[in-house]
């Protein structure tokens, strides 16, 4: 794995920020499953790639415990103040955009990656789910919590910065490539 090169790629992709992520640090927590029970997000049962339907927590740490490493990926923005509602939904696009584009180039390289985003999967406008199978089963996108990833937890544990300082907002993707 060449860090070098998967940052510039990550970087021409329009992350700010991409760092390497060592799978054996991964602690895969019952607690952040049930936080996506809580369904503060109002993703949970309404996705193949999220909790129930995406398997259970000890299922996808099987998957996950498959690689050995790969790069963690943020994209950080500066907001005016805590209330740049503007700013947040900017960079929630920024960086959705920039996972699209580096999963795109990374799959060339390493067509087994897994790749873990933020959020829910939107590859589809509207998820398929519960009605009609995933429709891309092998490229649906689980959230790093839906894998049961603290990831302000991952993001320390591998060197990276998860508070960017003062009115920043930080958001990190995953992917295990190797
Ligand atoms: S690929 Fe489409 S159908 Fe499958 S989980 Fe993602 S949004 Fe849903």
């Amino acid at each position: 794995m060449d860090i070098a090169k998967l940052t510039e790629l990550a970087k021409d992709a329009g992350f700010t920020e991409v760092g390497t992520l060592d799978v054996a640090t991964l602690q895969f927590l019952p607690e952040v499953r049930d936080m996506c029970a809580a369904d503060k997000c109002h993703m949970y049962n309404h996705s193949w790639a999220c909790p129930p339907a995406c398997g259970t927590l000890d299922e996808m740490s099987a998957r996950a415990l498959k690689y050995s490493r790969g790069i963690l990926v943020q994209t950080v923005a500066q907001l005016e103040d805590s209330f740049d509602f503007e700013g947040m939904g900017a960079a929630a696009e920024q960086h959705k955009q920039a996972f699209v584009k580096l999963h795109e180039v990374l799959r060339e390289q390493y067509p087994d990656l897994f790749p873990m985003g933020s959020g829910g999967c939107t590859i589809c406008p509207k998820c398929s789910y519960p009605d009609a199978p995933c429709r891309f089963p092998d490229r649906a996108i689980p959230s790093m919590e839906a894998c049961g990833l603290l990831v302000s937890q991952v993001v320390s544990d591998n060197g990276m910065k998860y508070n960017h300082g003062r009115d920043t907002l930080a958001y990190t993707a995953a992917f295990l490539l190797e």
